[in-house]
């Protein structure tokens, strides 16, 4: 009796000691199972977007290559044991080339928030168009010649354009128009614009109107009442840098006056040199459009602009013309020296009453060094020398 009541005291002693063990091992294991799973948030960490908790963050943006995404601008405001580490915030700059979606993955020691970006283009695309366009009774009408364009605010790209409604050049009147577009990723854009068909250049007797005889010659003298032949052009343009040309004469004549100029310290910005027939009517048409009375003092009809001719600058010393040029070094340069390169200017201020232009302190004619010194030494323009 003894015996069996000192063994079964041995055994729970035995028994007590593996209960023990065994308790301590699932304490230490479901210990570190709650570590591993609550462990790092018992720490305290929080991320808030606009005051909002959050554990990532999704946001379509518009497309800009200067998308500003530190965490103040997307209003990430990150905690740690109570203390704001916004600012010991690290993350990787990326470049923004294209419409796509990008992560930004924020970090503070082992915590990481990331902000996803879809960089989307939602913007129309825009359309550049006056609201009013004219066009001359009787003429050919096609919608390029309204020089419409239209952009793809993403990319720069120029976009195809289409035009609904019709114009009858045949009978005066306005006709309402359509410009539609669409960008790259379906975004659609129209605007509606007015084609007025009406006369815009001004009606003068046939008898006082001329076609020159001899468009290619280098001092031929075409204005109000002697115009070029219908759809002329001349044969020998070249190139005098940009989307500049002249005739092959005039450009030698302008890049050796050029270079002169550069010599004497000055910077001479061509403005404006040859134009096609199309685009002086557009041109033309288009102050028409603003000021139908005085248009034709200040820009040349179809077929009568030295611009046509490919023998003519406009010049300053930025990229806009000036009245008052000849206040100006580059001004008073041309005035001193353009004749001895056989370039005259066409529409002096004293003789606004026989060009029929406002004086252009800008514009200026080739017709070779021999006349062009002829005319500036006796003050005279081709008009006087020539009707
Ligand atoms: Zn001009």
């Amino acid at each position: 009796m003894k015996r069996i009541k000192r063994i079964r005291k041995k055994y729970n002693k035995k028994n007590l000691a593996i209960v023990l063990s065994a308790t301590i091992l699932i304490i230490i294991i479901i210990g570190a199972i709650m570590y591993t799973i609550f462990g790092k948030s018992a720490s305290s960490y929080t991320s808030t977007i606009d005051g909002v908790e959050m554990k990532s963050f999704t946001q379509e943006v518009e497309f800009t290559t200067e998308i500003d995404y530190s965490p103040t601008k997307i209003q990430l405001i990150v905690m740690h044991e109570d203390i704001d580490v916004s600012d010991k915030l690290t993350y990787k700059e990326i470049e923004i080339k294209e419409l796509d979606t990008y992560v930004i993955a924020y970090t503070y020691k082992e915590y990481t928030f990331e902000y996803t970006m879809k960089v989307v283009d939602m913007m129309k695309p825009v359309i550049d168009a006056q609201e009013e366009y004219y066009i001359e009774l009787n003429t050919t009408f096609d919608f390029s010649i309204l020089n419409i364009h239209a952009t793809d605010n993403y990319d720069g790209t120029t976009l195809d354009i289409s035009y609904s409604g019709d114009v009858n050049t045949s009978t005066k009147g306005s006709y309402p128009i359509t410009v539609s577009t669409k960008d790259s990723s379906g975004n659609k854009a129209s605007i509606d614009i007015q084609i007025i068909v009406s006369n815009t250049t001004p009606e003068l007797p046939a008898a006082v109107i001329h076609t020159v005889s001899n468009p290619d010659d280098i001092n031929v003298c075409i204005d109000k009442t002697h115009l070029l032949p219908d759809g002329w052009a001349p044969n020998d343009l070249v190139s005098v840098g940009g989307n500049h040309y002249l005739r092959a004469q005039a450009a030698d004549a302008y890049n050796n006056m050029m270079a002169q100029s550069v010599l004497d310290g000055l910077h001479i910005v061509l403005v404006s040199s040859y134009r096609t027939q199309a685009y002086q009517t557009t041109l033309y048409n288009n102050y028409f459009a603003i000021d139908p009375e005085n248009a034709p003092f200040y820009s040349a009809i179809p077929r009568s602009s030295e611009h046509e001719l490919g023998l003519a600058i406009d010049v300053s010393y930025d990229n806009y013309l000036y009245d008052d040029l000849d206040d100006h070094a580059v001004g008073k340069w041309m005035i001193a020296n353009a004749y001895k390169y056989g370039w005259i200017m066409s529409y002096p201020e004293d003789k606004t009453e026989v060009t029929g232009y406002m004086y252009e302190a800008w514009h200026f004619r080739y017709v070779g060094v021999e006349l062009a010194t002829y005319l500036t030494q006796n003050k005279i323009t081709l008009q006087e020398y020539y009707y």
